[in-house]
C-alpha cells in the first residue's frame, strides 16, 4: 500500500520562514508516520524581501552546515528512524549554489518579474496569469529544477492582494483563476517536459492541487508526482493524506511517486 511508505518532500525549518528547528524535523516527521522527509527551505536571493537570516531566508553557507548535519545525522541513525534529505525550496530563477548539492530543488514560481504589472484587487487578469504559465514552463524546460512547485496552488497573488484576506478566502481567488486560464493545453505542456526529463511535479497538499483531473492525465503521460506538505508550523509536517488518497484513488503506484536519489 502507498499509505505505508507516506514521504513528505516539502518542508520548511527555522532556517527559513518555517516553525521547527531542523534537528526536530526527523522526530516529528516519524511521529506523523513518514518513512522519508526532506526539508526545503527558501533559498533565493531573487525573491522581494530577500534576508539571508534564519527566520526569513536559508542562505548557502547555512545550506552547507545542513548538509554536513544531514550527513551526521544519516550515520548515526542508521538502523532506525526516517529517510533525510535536505534540499532547497528555490524561485523562478535558478540561484547561485556555490558546492552546495542539495538532494533536491523545487523550483516554485512565488513571483513575476518586476515589469509584469499587477493590480491591486484585480486577480482576472488575463496577461499577468499567461506571463505566470509562461514562467512555470521556463523552470519546468530550464536548469536546477527536480520538482516543479505547486504550479497550481499559492499563485503569485500578492501584489493583487487586498490587506485582511484569510487563507480560505485567498484559495478561492486561486481556484477562479485556475479555472478560468490554466487550460489542460498548458498542463501538457508542463507534463511532457517533466516526464521527458524525469523531473516532477508537485502533489501540493494545502492547496489540493493540481485538481485530479490533471493528476490523472500527467500519469496518463508518464508524470512522476512528488508530495508535500509544504508545513510552516510544525505540526502540519506530514499532512499529505489528501495527496495518498488521491494515488489510490487513481490507481498509482509506487513509480508514479519521485524520490530523490536515497543517501547514503
Ligand atoms: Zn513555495
Ligand atoms: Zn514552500
Amino acid at each position: 500500500m502507498l499509505e505505508d511508505l507516506r514521504v513528505d518532500y516539502h518542508v520548511h525549518s527555522s532556517e527559513s520562514d518555517g516553525e521547527a528547528k531542523p534537528e526536530r524535523i526527523p522526530e516529528l516527521a516519524g511521529e506523523a508516520g513518514l518513512v522519508a522527509v526532506t526539508i526545503t527551505d527558501h533559498l533565493d536571493p531573487y525573491a522581494p524581501g530577500y534576508e539571508p537570516t534564519p527566520g526569513k531566508f536559508l542562505d548557502v553557507p547555512r545550506l552547507l552546515s545542513m548538509l554536513k548535519w544531514r550527513d551526521e545525522w544519516r550515520s548515526s541513525h542508521r538502523e532506525h528512524g526516517v529517510d533525510l534529505f535536505v534540499g532547497i525550496e528555490r524561485g523562478p530563477l535558478p540561484v547561485p549554489l556555490g558546492g552546495a548539492a542539495p538532494d533536491l530543488v523545487i523550483a516554485s514560481v512565488h513571483y513575476l518579474p518586476a515589469d509584469v504589472r499587477a493590480v491591486r484587487g484585480r486577480f482576472l487578469d488575463e496577461t499577468y496569469w499567461h506571463a505566470y504559465m509562461k514562467s512555470v514552463l521556463d523552470v519546468a524546460r530550464g536548469p536546477q529544477v527536480d520538482v516543479v512547485g505547486h504550479m497550481a496552488g499559492y499563485l503569485p497573488i500578492n501584489p493583487m492582494l487586498l490587506p485582511g484576506s484569510t487563507f480560505e478566502e485567498r484559495r478561492e481567488i486561486e481556484r477562479e483563476i485556475v479555472r478560468r486560464y490554466f487550460t489542460q493545453d498548458w498542463y501538457e505542456k508542463v507534463f511532457r517536459l517533466a516526464a521527458a526529463r524525469g523531473i516532477a511535479c508537485e502533489l501540493h497538499c494545502p492547496t489540493r492541487s493540481p485538481g485530479p483531473d490533471m493528476v490523472r492525465l500527467g500519469l496518463d503521460m508518464g508524470v512522476k508526482f512528488s508530495v508535500g506538505s509544504d508545513a510552516h508550523m510544525a505540526s502540519c509536517i506530514g499532512e499529505v493524506g489528501w495527496a495518498y488518497d488521491l494515488l489510490e484513488s487513481l490507481g498509482a503506484d509506487e513509480a508514479d511517486i519521485w524520490s530523490p536519489e536515497p543517501g547514503s
